[in-house]
């Protein structure tokens, strides 16, 4: 999902230092009312020294540390929402996947297939790499793939100790989450 960001829903700039070349460079963060997500506040910048694109998407306020959980039975819950920070941490326990947040990830706004589709991608750029078995990494992908077309149920749980990513359903399960 792509946005024009404009002055208007702007709230501040900010500077930062590089995570990748350390050159100081600006954030800025815009505020809307999105329909059926509520207020997200986006977040873009670009490093001048580098290159390095700063995306990250979150709902305004905090829902407090929280697990939330979807199971995804039916074709139609394949197009839910889902807003992921890009402090926090996605499994899909039944297709393998785990993707935890580092220095570099990026918080986005997309529907369960779309993060399936990032998945998929992420599995595209590892197949070159020599180390990897090649059988195993096609049953995942298979599975993924099959998980795509309504072929497969499976969890989508989102762990998000800063409580501000969110899956628009009523499906939608949440827990407190406790920190180890
Ligand atoms: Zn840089």
């Amino acid at each position: 999902m792509d946005f024009d960001l404009d002055e208007e829903g702007k709230i501040w700039d900010l500077k930062v230092k590089c995570p990748r070349c350390n050159e100081e460079y600006v954030i800025s963060e815009y505020i809307y009312n999105i329909p059926l997500l509520g207020k997200v506040i986006l977040s873009r910048g670009l490093c001048n020294g580098c290159g390095y694109r700063y995306n990250d998407v979150r709902a305004a306020e905090s829902a407090g540390p929280q697990r939330i959980k979807l199971y995804i039975d039916e074709p139609e819950d394949l197009n839910i929402l889902v807003i992921r920070a890009a402090s926090a941490s996605i499994y899909i326990p039944e297709l393998g996947v785990s993707i935890e947040p580092g220095p570099a990830s990026e918080g986005f706004i997309t529907t369960v297939e779309g993060i399936l589709d990032r998945v998929l991608k992420i599995m595209g750029m590892l197949y070159s790499d020599d180390s990897i078995d090649k059988d195993a990494w096609m049953d995942v992908y298979n599975a993924i793939l099959d998980a795509k077309n309504g072929g497969k149920a499976f969890t989508l749980i989102i762990n998000d100790p800063d409580g501000i990513s969110r899956i628009i359903s009523d499906k939608v399960e949440k827990e407190r989450l406790y920190q180890d």
